[in-house]
């Protein structure tokens, strides 16, 4: 079965759904987020389904709403409750993987590589599963996109909305994708619709099949156009803030107070294993090992080591641990042991990154 981790996720009628969820008296009628609804010159910012049945859109004046729908319901813009919503899809998002990249406030790319193994290599279980915790936490609707990469993913997110689940495995590009208007690429504006639609550049397969010496004029937008188009655009799905989960730690109080010489290698084998788990479902990298240890004083001593190589076997924690030990052996009691991880990044920016040593 071809692997197909990326999704994109994109909530339906976002503004209009968190209305809806936090008022379900709402859910089946027609509403509409203006921008000033006391006025027949605001503007449209969201609709939802029922009053996009009615012809309403975004960007629509309120008066022109009211004339197609008379029965509609305006309501003033509260970005702290998007925000909110926002903030709690993205606590959901997380929980699928480490790797989701923010595109907008209701929008993101999640890579599903690290937690293949959790769904037997089944993106789309793993997707529906996220629609239904999603629908059931905050009672809205995301449509997703599944595909072998991020440009593929947003391109088909919307193609069954609302609530839809489009796939789009990598043979499908061709009949499925290529027929589509130029101006529904991702990144094609319509003025670049337009040049393109006046060199015969109509659909999205006439670009993917135009040589990129025609393309010239428009410079380096054109490659990633062009790209994007052929489906074979592999950009990493790269989360915003690595900074807020660049170090992971376990640690363990023990039984009763050990004597330096009693603390052995197995006595910290079991927070080797839980640190290498934690760590492969991170999918990060870290080259930084952190030893930690309270005395019988309760003092905490920490120290810490970096190498060249990023730490993934328990062998190697054990080498980086008798260096930090034999560098400050212990000499009390100790009553809590811990290791950790620090300097955690991604492994494809790993080559810009360099380690601190303190
Ligand atoms: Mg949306």
């Amino acid at each position: 079965m071809e692997l197909l981790p990326i999704i994109h996720a994109d909530a339906d009628a976002f503004f209009a759904a968190c209305h809806m969820a936090e008022d379900s008296s709402l859910r089946s009628r027609p509403i509409a987020v203006a921008g000033d609804p006391g006025t027949r010159h605001g503007i449209i910012l969201a609709a939802n389904y029922p009053a996009r049945s009615y012809g309403i859109r975004t960007t629509m004046r309120v008066g022109e709403a009211r004339h197609r729908c008379p029965g509609l319901i305006t309501i003033a813009p509260q970005r702290e409750l998007y925000t909110a919503y926002s903030r709690r899809l993205r606590e959901i998002f997380d929980q699928w993987t480490p790797l989701v990249e923010p595109l907008s406030i209701d929008e993101a790319w999640l890579d599903l590589t690290p937690q293949m193994d959790r769904w037997h290599g089944d993106s789309v279980k793993a997707g529906q599963a996220l629609q239904a915790s999603i629908l059931s936490h905050l009672g809205i609707t995301v449509s997703l996109g599944i595909s072998i990469n991020k440009m593929l993913a947003k391109q088909v997110s919307d193609w069954n909305k609302p609530g839809g689940l489009t796939i789009l495995p990598k043979d499908d590009i061709s009949q499925r994708l290529w027929p589509r208007p130029i101006i529904e690429l991702f990144g094609c504006g319509p003025s670049t619709a337009r040049r393109l639609a006046s060199w015969n550049i109509e659909t999205i397969g006439d670009l993917a099949k135009t040589p990129i010496s025609a393309l010239t004029s428009l410079g380096i937008q054109g490659e990633r156009l062009k790209t994007r188009a052929q489906g074979t655009d592999y950009s990493p799905v790269v989360p915003p803030r690595i900074t807020d989960r660049q170090s992971i730690s376990v640690e363990r109080t023990l039984p009763y107070n050990l004597a330096p010489d009693a603390l052995t290698d197995q006595s910290w084998q079991p927070l080797i294993t839980e640190l290498l788990i934690r760590r492969t479902s991170t999918g990060l990298d870290g080259r930084t090992l952190v030893a930690k240890y309270r005395t019988s004083d309760f003092t905490t001593h920490t120290r810490q080591i970096t190498t060249s190589q990023s730490i993934h076997t328990a062998a190697q924690i054990l080498t980086l641990l008798h260096q930090i030990l034999a560098r400050t052996p212990i000499t009390q009691p100790v009553r809590l042991i811990g290791l950790g991880l620090t300097d955690l990044r991604l492994p494809t920016t790993e080559q810009m990154t360099f380690w601190q040593n303190v």
